[in-house]
């Protein structure tokens, strides 16, 4: 059931936030609402949905004016603000219902005409539906529950059951113009209805002031809830009865590895492959174990605009397809039905129209559960939170006499509709977009400095470090469409499981930077055994763990991918100036790193054949936690100078920073000729010099 948000404390602390002029206390009430509306995943998710407020506002010259107040296209509701909301003169926009016809290209340009503010965002394509409903405040919403109630073959008998006349059907048309004209000749011939429902498409709802809108979207969404709550069956697989989902599963990594590498084939030769999103939640794995998924899998998208979000078709991977070649031949087999159907359809388009990405968006994976695919992690994300509200409307909507969305044509001229393109956003994007990078030592400083490095180039990052405040606040500062997992990185058996728990985040990996190492300090002639030993499972056999297990990754990928294309993976280490100018007292750091070294140049003479590449920096006298500042205060004092002098102690005499050992970590990544290669970054110091 929706919950009703709405309280008289919230209302008011919008209202004197916007303070006493009356028009910015009745914006911010339409604000208030709006969001209450879209943090509910269950009424609107994902630039879905759109609301409207008709007022008035003053032009230059102090005359009054009328105006809508509609959602800006780029706005989500879930966090909106007035600006989101630009007022459009309403006179022109009604003056627009006497005519026949109106394109796309038209309607945009005269709803930014009629702005108010020349720089205010583009009015929802919904505008004009808005504007001709005659209601101060016009909420809709893609509901869960009424995507269910819109998709059923018996929609108008259970609508009347249900509602009576206080909604009105409308039936499935483009939105655009004319949905604008079907929905405001639906409200025509029943203006006593309390809101529309949009066959295949949602539901609106209106009142005289904010609060009566949205407890009708509330109370009309819970009402049909109620109704499918009464059909809904018992789950054929109780959750309990479910396999357990272990985050860290290794025998998932290389299916999600293998199938990652297999919708390459769907993307040109040197693009990066996708990311993955995987959802496993008892309902989602309970829904992957139907018997009629192949069936569902083809009837079509629960809303329209979800189809540039997800796709029409959904790839189905029984376990038995599991394999790198049923993985393989799946997907090829669906990038030919999308040929197939953008065949069928771009003939009859307007405009020539050129083919995206034959990619499914989401997959279901038997055993496992519902996956999102995207360029970004972002977008897999979408791809994923829709298709879990999809699985539902699929479900319910089966239990409850049928799920029949749009068919292929429909669905064709929304995915190509230019407006709704446009919602994805323009331009070139970040160079290493959809490139899963993970740090060990992520936490740390130049662990972390680096991590903003690559995420700043647009990577997916997963941190792996100690668990505790320091590892989560990291990850937090990366933001949701990053990860992280605690552990002992020297623990028998850790490598793996992190990096499998990198799998299972983002579907795979790129780029793995072996950083993590500590220091331990003592004269190798008296130094413990313990000490050694236990600096060498951190300083080098850590190393051997990660690369072993990002290796298996790379080539679970290249598997499912076949043939050779875009670089397999490749892996950094952070070696140590150690490695080749001990320090008196350093033994028992720099014997382990100069064998990293040593393991950098083999893994590059044995894997350069695959293409994975292995490089590493040299980097020395960085403020970190290897070089803290009780020991920068003792080793400048012991030399007699000052610390800023010690640590500028280099022939640029420029402290050497974090970000510096970040930013060369980011530039041996875009090396794609270099293999076997180590970077000094120390601000120049000829003892060390490699070459
Ligand atoms: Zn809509």
């Amino acid at each position: 059931m929706i919950a009703n948000r709405w309280t008289e404390t919230g209302a008011s602390h919008w209202q004197e936030a916007a303070g006493a002029d009356a028009r910015a206390r009745e914006l911010a009430l339409r604000v208030y609402s709006s969001r209450l509306i879209g943090q509910d995943p269950d009424l609107v998710m994902h630039g879905g949905g759109n609301t409207s407020l008709k007022a008035t506002a003053p032009d230059m010259f102090g005359e009054e004016l009328r105006v809508l107040h509609v959602k800006g296209s780029g706005w989500d509701l879930d966090t909106i603000e007035a600006k989101g909301l630009p007022a459009v003169r309403l006179d022109p926009l009604m003056q627009l219902r006497a005519l026949p016809a109106l394109s796309d290209e038209a309607m945009v340009n005269v709803q930014r005409l009629n702005l108010l503010d020349a720089g205010a965002p583009n009015p929802s394509v919904e505008t004009l539906l808005h504007a001709w409903i005659p209601h101060r405040y016009v909420d809709h919403t893609h509901a869960t529950a009424f995507l269910v109630l819109a998709n059923l073959p018996e929609v108008a008998a259970v609508t009347r059951e249900l509602f009576g006349d206080r909604l009105t059907l409308v039936p499935y048309v483009m939105p655009g113009f004319a949905l604008a004209r079907a929905a405001a000749d639906a409200f025509d011939r029943n203006p006593a209805a309390e809101g529309l429902l949009l066959i295949n498409h949602g539901h609106f709802a209106w009142g005289p002031d904010a609060k009566s809108s949205y407890d009708r979207i509330v109370a009309h969404t819970n009402l049909v809830e109620a109704w499918l709550a009464d059909r809904r069956p018992a789950p054929l697989v109780p959750a309990a009865a479910l396999p357990a989902a272990d985050p860290a599963s290794a025998d998932l990594a290389p299916v999600l590895a293998g199938l990652r590498g297999a919708l390459a084939s769907c993307l040109p030769e040197a693009a990066a492959l996708p990311v993955l999103d995987l959802r496993d939640g008892p309902s989602a794995r309970a829904f992957v174990a139907r018997d009629d998924l192949e069936d569902l899998a083809l009837r079509g998208v629960a809303t329209p605009d979800h189809v540039i979000r997800t796709k029409g078709e959904v790839l189905v991977l029984r376990r038995n397809a599991q394999t790198p070649e049923g993985m393989r031949a799946a997907v090829a087999d669906f990038a030919d039905r999308y040929r197939g159907y953008f065949a069928a359809h771009v003939a009859s388009a307007s405009g020539p129209k050129s083919m995206l990405a034959p990619m499914p968006g989401l997959v279901w994976l038997e055993g496992a559960g519902v996956l999102g695919v995207g360029a970004s992690a972002a977008a897999a994300r979408i791809a994923a939170d829709i298709g879990l509200q999809s699985a539902r409307v699929r479900a319910d909507g089966e239990a409850a006499g049928g799920f029949r969305p749009i068919g292929p044509a429909d669905l064709f001229d929304m995915e190509y509709w230019s407006l709704e393109q446009a919602k994805l956003g323009k331009g070139k994007p970040p160079a290493l977009q959809g490139r899963v990078v993970l740090v060990t030592g992520g936490a740390g400083a130049i662990g972390l400095a680096t991590a903003r490095a690559f995420a700043a180039e647009g990577a997916s990052l997963f941190l792996v470090d100690r668990q505790g405040e320091a590892l989560d606040a990291a990850v937090a500062a990366l933001g949701r469409d990053h990860g992280g997992h605690g552990c002992d990185i020297t623990a028998p058996g850790s490598p793996a499981a992190a990096v499998a728990a990198c799998v299972r985040r983002f579907g795979g990996l790129d780029i793995l930077i072996s950083n993590a190492g500590a220091a331990v300090t003592g004269e190798i002639a008296t130094l413990p055994d313990r000490a050694l030993r236990d600096s060498f499972e951190l300083n080098f056999f850590a190393h051997v763990g990660f690369a072993q297990a990002a290796v298996a990754i790379f080539r679970a990928q290249a598997q499912g991918r076949g043939a050779r294309g875009a670089e397999p993976g490749q892996i950094l280490f952070n070696v140590s100036k150690q490695a080749v100018n001990p320090g008196r007292g350093f033994a028992a750091y720099g014997l382990p790193k100069a064998t990293t070294f040593f393991l950098l140049r083999q893994l590059a003479l044995e894997l350069g054949p695959e293409g994975i590449r292995v490089n590493g920096i040299n980097a020395d006298r960085i403020r970190s936690g290897l070089l803290t500042p009780g020991m920068i205060a003792a080793r400048s004092s012991a030399r007699g100078v000052d610390e800023a002098t010690y640590m500028a102690g280099n022939l640029l005499q420029a402290e050497v920073e974090a970000r510096h050992v970040a930013d060369a970590f980011v530039m041996l990544a875009k090396a794609e000729r270099t293999t076997a290669h180590v970077m000094t970054v120390d601000g120049g110091n000829i003892e060390a010099a490699l070459r």
